[in-house]
């Protein structure tokens, strides 16, 4: 029987709604809407250009699977590459007549078998399917000290840069010590007269030597995609079992090899007792989201450079003031302070059953079905949602992970099998539960704090296994549906 014709949008043009509409594509489905309100695809690639922005996943991991890019200039690429990879895929694989930019979903309503979205001009279309790619580090994590508006200099997030703001010669103050903050030290020092980073909490900081790809090896995997592939499997089994399996269990040996790295970064880069104290975590390496950089430690030791461990007490029209009494003067205040990282879809309105509201079901907290569906709202999945693997993963790889299980679901739609599909509640609170247990063991609950905790202290993140994630998502448990 043939299948029936469905429409299906997507919500956010970033990697994962690129890879929704190819995948959408690839089934059959040509009625698909893209909607994004950004002027230009690329999500986070798109929303930081902050001086020093790469992707400390490896390129070849960090790209769609059914998408190698042999000229990827580095191990780790620059956001700038990244975004004209994405870019060129959206070329490539038809997705662009599908995007409809700068158009912002407000609300989203199922009703009869059918999501009506509303976007923020007022227009409402219809579709069957709905595919929430929103993001997870996507609403900027504004500081609120006292005094932040009478700053007469120049101010913003990390990534709302502004690159009109000239940065040569100037007194730069950056806060926050997450990966961004890191990256943009060993960018920028070198380029501003005077920069002071005002640290928190210090970081473990995982050595990494960013080798280029020489023209002989980009040429061999132009060559030889086999080989490209060969590098991008052995990376994937490297990574998952020295790090992405170490995090899950915290008296893992690979853990204490990950501290032991950082600890030897550490002390071989740093020569100064006083400073090295000062940037020493008295918390477990990986507890924190593991940051990456083979530059930050010497560029935290340029003669122009200060590491700022007093509080910040408020900010006053010159400049900091931290509660040690000082006032440090600058012209551009930097707040690499992240994310809101539990809004995801919000703050979209979004109705699905009998008008049951997103807002009041994420009341505690966003909750999902293995992170893709939620009950009582059908035909509506999530790529990247609640509580899936993030931090140090390719985000483009869980994607298409999270993609092919969908699109099963997707598939049973298309054919009429089922109409509306959603994971029942049992199947979500059971799944919780175990969730729950499970992140007991993980090194994220082993005494610090950091963006993965949520509001009761519990890590936001699939606290098992990679190896188990694909197990679990080869393929949907019916029984978990209803449909
Ligand atoms: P983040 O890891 O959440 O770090 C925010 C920083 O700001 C922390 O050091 C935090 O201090 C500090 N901070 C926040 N509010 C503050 C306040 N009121 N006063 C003083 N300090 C404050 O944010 P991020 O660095 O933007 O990174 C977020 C995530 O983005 C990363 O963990 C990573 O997953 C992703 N990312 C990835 C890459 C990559 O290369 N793949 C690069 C950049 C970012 P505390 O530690 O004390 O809370």
């Amino acid at each position: 029987m043939a299948d029936r014709p469905v429409r299906a949008a997507v919500i956010g043009a970033g990697v994962a709604g690129i890879l929704a509409v190819i995948e959408l594509r690839k089934a059959g489905i040509s009625n698909v809407v893209c909607y994004e309100k950004g002027d230009r695809i690329g999500g986070t690639w798109r929303d930081n250009s902050y001086p020093g922005i790469a992707c400390d996943v490896p390129s070849h991991v960090y790209s769609y699977s059914f998408a190698p890019n042999p000229e990827f200039s580095r191990m780790f690429s620059p956001g700038q590459e990244i975004q004209e990879y994405l870019e060129r895929v959206t070329d490539d694989y038809g997705v662009r007549p599908h995007l409809r930019l700068g158009d912002e979903i407000k609300r989203a309503t199922f009703a009869n078998g059918v999501w009506s979205l509303e976007t923020a001009a007022g227009d409402v279309d219809d579709y069957e399917i709905v595919i929430a790619a929103t993001g997870v580090l996507h609403h900027p994590k504004q500081p609120a000290f006292d005094g932040l508006d009478d700053f007469r200099g120049d101010v913003f997030h990390s990534a709302r840069w502004n690159n009109d703001v000239e940065l040569e010669g100037r007194r730069v103050g950056v806060i926050g010590t997450g990966s961004t903050a890191i990256q943009i030290t060993g960018a920028l020092v070198d380029r501003v007269s005077h920069y002071e980073l005002f640290q928190r909490t210090p970081q473990w900081v995982m050595p990494m030597e960013n080798r280029p790809f020489s023209d002989d090896q980009k040429a061999t995997f132009r060559d030889r995609p086999e080989q490209l592939e060969e590098l991008r499997d052995f990376l994937e089994t490297t990574f998952a079992e020295n790090f992405a399996d170490a995090v899950v269990d915290a008296e893992s040996e690979q853990l204490a090899q990950i501290e032991e790295t950082c600890r030897a970064h550490l002390y071989g880069q740093v020569f100064d007792p006083a400073l090295r104290a000062q940037l020493e975590p008295d918390y477990r390496a990986a507890c924190k989201r593991l940051v990456v950089s083979g530059d930050f430690y010497q560029a935290i030791q340029q003669p122009n450079a200060k590491l700022v461990t007093s509080s910040i007490e408020h900010i006053e029209p010159r400049g900091i003031r931290t509660d040690d009494g000082r006032l440090h003067e600058l012209d551009v205040i930097v707040l690499a302070t992240g994310f809101e990282v539990d809004r995801f879809m919000r703050p979209m309105e979004i109705f699905g059953l009998g008008g049951r509201s997103l807002a009041d079901v994420w009341a505690d907290g966003p909750v999902a079905y293995l992170s893709v569906s939620m009950p009582e709202f059908p035909n509506l999945f999530m790529l990247n949602g609640p509580n899936g693997p993030v931090g140090n993963f390719s985000l483009i790889q869980v994607a298409e992970i999270q993609m092919a299980y969908i699109m099963k679901l997707v598939s049973r739609l298309q054919s009429g099998a089922s109409q509306e599909i959603h994971a029942t509640e049992r199947a979500m609170r059971e799944h919780e539960e175990l969730r729950i247990e499970a992140a007991k063991s993980t090194v994220w609950v082993t005494g610090c704090n950091s963006w993965y905790l949520d509001d009761r202290g519990i890590p936001a993140a699939w606290p098992w296994k990679f190896s188990r994630f694909r197990e679990v998502m080869a393929e949907p448990d019916l029984a978990a549906y209803q449909s």
